[in-house]
This record gives C-alpha cells, sequence and structure tokens, in this order.
C-alpha cells in the first residue's frame, strides 16, 4: 500500500483519534499507562478506567480512531482483535463512524432490538475477532 493511502487512513479518522488522545491524556495524568501495538496507541488506567466504568454496559475497552482506551493491560490483550476491527472501520468511515454507529443503535432500539449486539458494526468486530 503506498504512502499516500497510509496517510489518508491516518488523517481521515483523526478528530476522533484526538478525542482518545485526549481520553488518554487525563488517564495518564491520574495514573493510567499508555503503550503501542501495532497501528494504535492503548492507554489504560487511571481516568480512563473511571470513564469506561460511567458508559452503559461498562465495557473493557473502546476504540477512538486510532486510540485504543481500556480498564486495564489485561482487558485489552483480551479484545484487541475486535477493536482492530473498529479501527478498520474508523479508517473506512473517518469522521462519520460515531454518528452512523449511533444512528444504527437508536434504530435498532427504537426496534426493540439490542443496540449493541446487533449493530452491524459489532457483528462485523465479532465475525472477524
Ligand atoms: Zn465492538
Amino acid at each position: 500500500m503506498g504512502m499516500p493511502v497510509q496517510f489518508a487512513k491516518f488523517l481521515w479518522p483523526l478528530p476522533w483519534t484526538l478525542l482518545g488522545l485526549v481520553a488518554g491524556l487525563a488517564g495518564l495524568l491520574t495514573g493510567g499507562r499508555a503503550r503501542r501495538r501495532g497501528p494504535v496507541i492503548e492507554f489504560y488506567g487511571g481516568a480512563v478506567a473511571r470513564l469506561l466504568a460511567r458508559i452503559p454496559n461498562r465495557p473493557m475497552a473502546m476504540t477512538l480512531g486510532h486510540v485504543i482506551v481500556g480498564t486495564s493491560a489485561a482487558a485489552l490483550d483480551t479484545v484487541r482483535r475486535h477493536e482492530l476491527v473498529h479501527v478498520r472501520q474508523y479508517e473506512r468511515w473517518g469522521p462519520a463512524f460515531v454518528p452512523v454507529y449511533l444512528f444504527y443503535s437508536v434504530r435498532l432500539w427504537l426496534a426493540g432490538k439490542n443496540a449493541y449486539r446487533d449493530n452491524p458494526f459489532e457483528i462485523e468486530a465479532y465475525r472477524e475477532s
């Protein structure tokens, strides 16, 4: 793959990556840690773990562009393959990823389905991880 394509993949989801970096920085300032794994920076512990605990379903990790935030290093190891599918989804959808994801979730919820498990982005992530 050529450099321009690689660069576009990095640039396209950058707004969400920046949000992830802000969350990660808050984590670092409160005792959390960071590490690079392949195409992503992972943050875990500190305020990052407390933030995840406030989200419905209390996820072990969440992907924001090229950042994955997790409750702990072990949690990130458990869910990395799944979250890397979301990274590729961010590379495809860019700034639209989160709005489109939430649109599906609301539509599924209104239809009486599971807003998380029935979300096509999650179905793809569970199938490929
Ligand atoms: Zn997922």
